[in-house]
């Protein structure tokens, strides 16, 4: 019998909502959900309707590995769950006053809530307040400069609002392929009569759909910005 399973696309930072449909222990498609919260309304882009496939990708690693003697063992989750208690706690009692000899890197493909739990983690058992994100090798600089033009180094309004704006100012995305569903919050603002102003060092994007685009030099990002 066929299973849904509710989860979040974890493709992009969207966060649309998907039922993985689950036979015989394997994810076999995926559907949108249509009730509810959801950021994509009800919708999944090209890359959401798919995602199944790289869940059954024989190239993932699906098992816990321990290096032995020099080469990788495939072994039980309990091994390498008591593998990884031993080896906290022996590092911690060898650095009882050192807080800072563990740290924990997360990923953008978790959901916000297992990045939640990462950070709770860190704090709470490890106590350490090493904790970091791949998502800072792209955003460290987006998060400091929002936070001083705004006041918050995140989303100052949310994904619906895109679609009743008057004016979109856009730069260092190619929102349609990084993005898609939000892409169509853009498409809908701009069937709506939105102006919409564009920037971009990598010289792709629909500018199909653009009023005004400009292609800068990667030296000319800042300025750019500053002039504008
Ligand atoms: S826009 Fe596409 S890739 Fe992004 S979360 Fe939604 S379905 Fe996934």
């Amino acid at each position: 019998m066929m299973k849904k399973i509710k989860t979040t696309c974890v493709y992009c930072g969207t966060g649309c909502q998907v039922y993985l449909k689950v036979q015989d222990g394997k994810v076999v498609a995926t559907k949108p959900v249509r009730d509810g919260f959801n950021p994509g309304h009800g919708k999944l882009c090209i890359k959401g309707w798919n995602m199944h496939e790289f869940i059954n990708s024989p190239e993932r690693l699906t098992d816990p590995m321990i290096r032995k003697n020099g080469s990788f063992e495939k072994v039980s989750w309990d091994e390498a769950i008591e593998y990884i208690v031993d080896n906290f706690k022996k590092i911690i009692s060898e650095n009882p006053s050192n807080n800072r000899v563990l740290a924990c890197l997360s990923s953008a493909k978790c959901t916000n809530e297992e990045n939640y739990v990462m950070q709770k983690f860190a704090r709470a058992v490890l106590y350490t307040n090493n904790v970091d994100h791949c998502a800072r090798l792209c955003h460290a600089s987006t998060v400091a400069g929002l936070g001083s033009a705004f006041g918050s180094g995140a989303m100052t309004n949310s994904i619906d609002e895109i679609a009743d704006a008057d004016v979109l100012y856009i730069t260092g995305s190619n929102t349609n392929e990084q993005h898609p569903l939000i892409g169509t919050q853009i498409l809908e603002a701009l069937e709506k009569g939105a102006k919409f102003n564009r920037f971009h060092y990598l010289g792709v994007d629909c500018r199909i759909c653009t009023s005004l685009w400009n292609n800068h030099r990667s030296s000319g990002f800042c300025k750019s910005n500053c002039y504008s």
